[in-house]
């Protein structure tokens, strides 16, 4: 239904130009429905990093480059959107959140949500607790056409001690319900409470690891403390000796303690490194952190710089609403649960509160430009997505979104989301744009 609007516009259009006995071909069949034009594209690609032009047709992107290249491109039906020196990305992707399965924390309904994330430049979200029920919830959204972003279902096989079987065997690995609907992984957790509680026995966890593996299923791993990424790991390895994949790219989720061996051997599995940026910040606090670090060394300890530096695949996330809940009544205030927040806390190391990072984690500080990948292309090959999303390309979505400012030179907490579009619709709109070209 999406998709027949631009065939609706050119038949119509087709229709007026007989009449003004102007030829048919005039128009090419693969001009643009919208392009954007005078900006500043920031595309992801490593190929063409910059660009000033996007041009989308239906629910992808056509064309990137130049104006002087793009926008000839256009026929009579196409939309130009002049960005008058504003800034382009590939829509935000939320690599572990629970946006919709536990929104009702900080008082959202799904509705209200999934607004929030789009106004924050969220295109797609992994919501990371989905069990049956939820997912019933999610796809009767996505029937009803209200799942306006994307979202990847991780699906539980425990929680704490309660182990839930092997439910999930019976549901395709990798299938999309629709493009805003697909299940991409399961969830286990592997301890709790700042890694004083385990759930797993060794042979326990490499069985259910390795049936999840065989059976085509990416595996999203609950791991905190050291002790737990040694269990992990140890179930992976057996895993792909017994069925070999070399790209499995079965994912830890927090991995905020881990040893020198541990990051190699990571690295060696091909294991992705899902982190909050925003971790250890407040929760140094909490009770059972500071035993936590205490039974290692502090460097172990959210080592974001180490991880992208040795080339482990590291993709980054909110886990809204959870992190947030320290900021009490103003949990749903912007920045807040943003990604321009989040790749603020990865350069700055700053907490939610503002507390003033220690020296081990300025250590461990990312570039603007490192951190960027968390959260569009290295994301999208989190959920071997890489094809279709994560970067400005032409056969992918047109996911993307307008900034006010180019993040690379602003100050991160005041660039604004302007317009967040997903497959070429305009799904947010900033009220301070909404009579300029841009949404109308
Ligand atoms: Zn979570």
């Amino acid at each position: 239904m999406r998709a027949t609007l631009g065939d609706v516009r050119v038949v119509v259009l087709l229709g007026c130009l007989a009449i003004l006995n102007v030829p048919p071909d005039a128009i090419s069949p693969a001009a643009p429905d919208v392009i954007f034009h005078n900006g500043v594209v920031l595309t992801m690609e490593t190929s063409r990093p910059r660009a000033e032009a996007v041009a989308i047709l239906r629910d992808r992107i056509t064309a990137v480059g130049d104006d002087e290249d793009v926008v000839p491109l256009a026929s009579r039906t196409t939309r130009l959107i002049d960005l008058r020196g504003r800034t382009v990305m590939p829509g935000f992707i939320d690599s572990h959140a629970h946006w919709i399965g536990d929104g009702e924390m900080v008082g959202y309904l799904p509705e209200q949500a999934i607004d929030a994330a789009l106004r924050r430049g969220w295109t797609s979200i992994n919501e990371q607790f989905v069990d049956d029920e939820r997912l019933s919830r999610l796809r009767a959204l996505d029937r009803e056409g209200a799942l306006r972003l994307r979202v990847n279902a991780y699906l539980p096989v425990n929680y704490e001690d309660d182990k839930f079987g092997g439910w999930y065997l019976g549901l395709e690995p990798r299938r999309s319900y629709s493009p805003h609907l697909r299940l991409a992984g399961i969830k286990l957790f592997l301890d709790h409470d700042w890694g004083t509680t385990f759930h797993w026995d060794q042979a326990e966890l490499n069985r259910y690891v390795l049936v999840a593996h065989r059976n085509g299923w990416q595996v999203s791993a609950h791991a905190v403390s050291a002790e737990a990424h040694d269990q992990y790991l140890t179930a992976v390895a057996e895993a792909l000796t017994a069925h070999p994949n070399a790209d499995a790219r079965h994912r830890v989720e927090h991995v905020v303690q881990l040893r020198d061996d541990q990051l190699a051997r990571m690295r060696s599995l091909g294991l992705v490194a899902s982190i909050q940026p925003g971790l250890p910040g407040d929760s140094l606090r909490e009770i059972g952190f500071p035993e936590l670090v205490a039974r290692g060394e502090t460097r172990w300890i959210a080592r974001w710089r180490d991880l992208v530096d040795s080339g482990v695949r590291t993709i980054g996330s909110t886990d809204m609403p959870w992190l947030v809940l320290v900021l009490g009544g103003h949990a749903t205030a912007l920045p807040h649960g943003s990604p321009l927040e989040a790749v603020h806390q990865a350069v700055t190391r700053q907490s939610y509160l503002g507390r003033a990072p220690e020296d081990w984690q300025l250590a461990q500080r990312l570039t603007v430009e490192q951190a960027l990948r968390l959260f569009t292309i290295d994301a999208a090959h989190g959920t071997f997505e890489e094809d279709v999303k994560g970067s400005l390309a032409p056969g992918k979505y047109a996911d993307l979104v307008v900034l006010s400012d180019n993040p690379l030179s602003a100050d991160l907490l005041a660039v604004e989301v302007l317009a967040t579009v997903v497959g070429g619709r305009i799904e947010h709109c900033a009220e301070r744009v909404k009579d300029a070209n841009m949404c109308s």
